[in-house]
């Protein structure tokens, strides 16, 4: 079939996770096994849509993506808006989406869009919402509206930033939410309807190492300060903590980060899923107003798991010094 030449392009592909499974028939788990083309034969519509071009870049469990991998994706999504794609969509899998669509926000140069997407039910399940989630995020990227808009998470007919998505729920199929802001919009019929204005973004550089790694730990009650020492003799070149309340620590972890900041850029988001870290209220020792004279940066509204993608790339472009500038209050 000849396809319409004023179709626009959308380049889709795969990475794996839940929207790619279905039962093995082995161990009865389900497991990746549909490459891209597979998922979209449920939706002969897309192709009356766009002109598609297709490809598997992997058919992993989300949790086995890596930084490494996932510059690699962003390679081959850079170059299909270079030779002319009007947006980009990935699926992958939901466990990581949140910081897979952040780390793909800061280094995505484009006003075309690239848009997430995944499933919370395989396709072996009754109802499985993976051939919704594909058609509601290629009806997103092909809108104009969506321009100028970064990486977008479309699940569950709602439209999430990247910034602020976040999967709270282990297996409803509401499962993601943009905690505080709520979504930036939902697809209505199709329509891609967003509530409020594109704003300016800015862009990182690609990170010119790889090689470092920042640690991410969360506060608890009663914990000792072992793991937090060791992280330099580790080699651990950033920290992240996700700690108590308003991003806060017990005496014992603030007198240990004291020791540890002057070498290791440190932020301090908060581990409760909603809200920012506070600046200027408490006045104990562990409160943020401690942490920050200790060298602490306060993570404001982005979450443990952003805060340490940012400051990964951050630290791979020689940029850790801006920490402060990327850390939204
Ligand atoms: N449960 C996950 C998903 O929804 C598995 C994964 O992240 O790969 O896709």
């Amino acid at each position: 079939m000849t396809e319409s030449p004023q179709l626009p392009r959308l380049s889709i592909a795969s990475l794996g996770g839940t929207v790619s499974m279905q039962v093995d028939t082995v161990d009865g788990g389900v497991t990746p096994t549909l490459d891209c083309e597979k998922q979209l034969s449920l939706l002969p519509a897309l192709r009356q849509m766009a002109h598609l071009e297709v490809a598997t870049l992997g058919m992993l469990p989300s949790a086995s993506l890596g930084f490494v991998t996932l510059l690699e994706v962003l390679a081959w999504a850079r170059g299909q808006v270079e030779r002319g794609a009007q947006a980009v969509m990935l699926t992958q899998g939901t466990d990581t989406l949140e910081e897979t669509a952040y780390f793909f926000d800061l280094l995505w140069p484009f006003d075309a869009p690239l848009v997430l997407t995944g499933a919370m039910r395989s396709a072996s399940q009754p109802g499985c919402d993976g051939p919704a989630n594909l058609l509601a995020a290629a009806q997103v990227a092909l809108a104009q509206a969506s321009q100028g808009r970064g990486v977008l998470v479309v699940i569950n007919d709602q439209i999430h930033s990247a910034a602020k998505v976040r999967k709270v729920a282990s297996l409803a199929m509401s499962a993601f939410e943009s905690p505080g802001s709520g979504p930036v919009g939902e697809v209505v019929e199709g329509v891609a309807r967003y509530h409020l204005q594109p704003s300016p973004r800015e862009v990182l550089p690609l990170p010119h190492r790889l090689d470092h790694r920042v640690a991410l730990l969360e506060a608890c009650l009663d914990a000792d300060t072992a793991l937090l020492q060791a992280l330099p003799a580790l080699g651990y070149e950033g920290l992240v903590i996700a700690g108590f309340g308003a991003g806060h620590v017990s005496g014992a972890w603030s007198e240990m980060l004291g020791q540890l900041t002057p070498g290791l850029p440190a932020i301090m988001a908060t581990r409760t899923g909603r809200g920012p870290t506070a600046l200027a209220t408490y006045g104990f020792v562990g409160g943020e107003i401690d942490l920050q004279k200790k060298g602490l940066h306060m993570a404001g509204q982005l979450c443990p798991r952003k805060c340490r993608v940012l400051l990964w790339l951050l630290i791979g472009s020689g940029r850790q010094a801006l920490l402060p500038t990327w850390l939204p209050r």
